[in-house]
């Protein structure tokens, strides 16, 4: 598996904005559970809260009476540069003399180390191992003494997939990369602005999506309005296709599109491109899901809930996990033998990366008594490594990698094994193909520095 990236949200404009955020990050915390923060600011100045674990157990111990202000940004984090050590808990805050800035970033930022290099010899130290830190610092930095136009400035300078939440004394500014390769969209709650990760989070505080802040754009909220510009011309657009694929909530519209029809419509492609002849279709829940209703109907053949998901595995799942060394898939997927036993079964995935739970998944089933495993997967293999907004492990340990698809299957110990190809997928996509990052499939960075970055990253 990879890990997850990051979820950010933020109000602007609203006498509960600290509430509202900490419900838009429970909203968005499928993108990272490792750890959560807010920053707001009111009369008496800037506030930060910051935990680790999950947003509701957080909040256990928060009294949010006590916490009030009209601007806030925050956080829901897994780890993707730099440990995962309280002091890398996200949104950061600095104090410079161009005033108070808070930063909130999903993403990476591909040319961080060089620019670290450049900080550190005027003299910038840095607090955290953060590559988010980075953006700080350059505004920090910068001849612009009007904050905005240092914020644009220090935009400029780097690369990679960002979508950024700055907080400042002034309001709130949010910031997309030019490829728009992190998701980030707008919405209006009465007089009060949102910006989030996710146009689905919106719906946890009453909010309705504007729009999606465009691939190099940046939004102020200040003085009661909203003004927008772009900090580039250099548009080149590459949506990461993972967060279609798994990522984002299938509740979401993400790139202009909705994310439970894109996985279905992955499941229909799938099914057309790997015919044959079962008895039932199940899903890897919950990310198969919409992908397995998609193979059934366009196969006919009947999807049933074959395998039941535990819910409540949390953060015991670390001990839990070495009372059932032998296949702790158990402890979250659970067979339904009724469903499954002396039957041909299609199970599809929304991806496989080291193919270590599909196997045990596989192996459930076995015990289930399947007379058959065919297995499906609504993406291509998974052969490279991203270096745009998630943390990958070394492309060695993806499957994918390391064998062909005659291998994997008997990896898997599957009957048969079917992969959507890039030209399913580019169906999938329509005209909309050329909008995509598709690097972890194909091995095409946007930007075309895979060797260089590959250096500067693992330097
Ligand atoms: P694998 O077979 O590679 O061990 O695991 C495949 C499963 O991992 C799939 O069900 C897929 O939904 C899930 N997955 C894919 N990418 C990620 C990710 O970034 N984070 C997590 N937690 N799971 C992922
Ligand atoms: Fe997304 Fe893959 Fe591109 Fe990374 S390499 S941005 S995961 S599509
Ligand atoms: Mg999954």
């Amino acid at each position: 598996m990879l890990s997850e990236d990051c979820g950010i949200f933020g109000v602007y404009n609203h006498s509960d904005s600290v509430s509202l955020t900490f419900l838009g990050l429970h909203s968005l915390q499928h993108r990272g559970q490792e750890s959560l923060g807010v920053v707001y600011h009111n009369r008496n100045g800037f506030k930060q809260l910051k935990g680790m674990g999950l947003v509701n157990q957080f909040l256990k111990n928060i009294d949010l009476s006590r916490h009030r202000g009209r601007v806030a940004i925050g956080h829901t984090r897994y780890s993707t540069t730099g440990s995962s050590s309280s002091s890398n808990i996200q949104p950061l805050l600095i104090n410079s003399y161009k005033g108070l800035i808070g930063v909130a970033h999903n993403g990476n930022l591909i040319n961080a180390k060089m620019l670290k290099d450049n900080l550190r010899q005027k003299g910038a130290i840095f607090q955290t191992a953060l590559d988010s830190e980075v953006i700080l610092h350059l505004i920090a930095h910068s001849r612009e003494k009007d904050l905005k136009k240092a914020i644009i400035a220090s935009l400029k300078k780097i690369r990679g997939g960002f979508a950024f939440l700055f907080i400042t004394e002034k309001g709130l500014c949010a910031a997309r990369d030019p490829m728009g390769n992190r998701p980030l969209c707008l919405g209006k709650k009465g007089k009060s602005y949102i910006v989030s990760s996710e146009d689905s989070a919106l719906k946890i505080v009453q909010a309705h999506s504007i729009r999606e802040i465009q691939p190099g754009e940046i939004v102020f909220l200040e003085d009661d309005r909203i003004t927008s510009a772009f900090f580039t011309t250099a548009i080149q657009k590459a949506h990461c296709i993972f967060e279609l694929i798994y990522f984002a909530r299938p509740d979401s519209t993400l790139f202009g599109l909705p994310v439970n029809q894109f996985r279905e419509e992955c499941g229909k492609q799938l099914a057309r491109d790997s015919s044959l002849q079962a008895d039932v279709v199940i899903a890897v829940p919950d990310s198969g899901n919409y992908a397995a209703l998609g193979f059934s109907r366009e196969s006919g053949i009947p999807f049933e809930m074959g395998l039941v998901r535990n819910h409540y595995i949390g953060r015991t799942f670390i001990q839990a996990k070495q009372l059932v060394r032998e296949n702790d898939a158990r402890l979250k997927l659970m067979p339904v033998e009724n469903i499954l036993k002396n039957k041909k079964v299609v199970i599809v995935d929304d991806s496989i990366v080291r193919g270590t739970t599909s196997r045990k998944i596989v192996k459930i089933l076995r015990e289930a008594r399947v007379k058959e495993v065919h297995f499906r997967i609504a993406s291509p293999p998974y052969l490279h490594p991203c270096y745009y907004g998630i943390d990958t492990p070394d492309e060695n340990e993806f499957i994918a990698h390391r064998m062909d698809i005659s291998g994997i299957r008997k990896f898997l110990q599957v009957d048969s094994l079917h992969y959507l190809s890039m030209n399913g997928l580019k169906q999938v996509l329509g005209e909309r193909k050329n909008d995509f990052c598709f690097a972890c499939f194909n091995g095409r960075y946007p930007q075309k520095v895979k060797i260089k970055l590959k250096k500067e990253i693992l330097e």
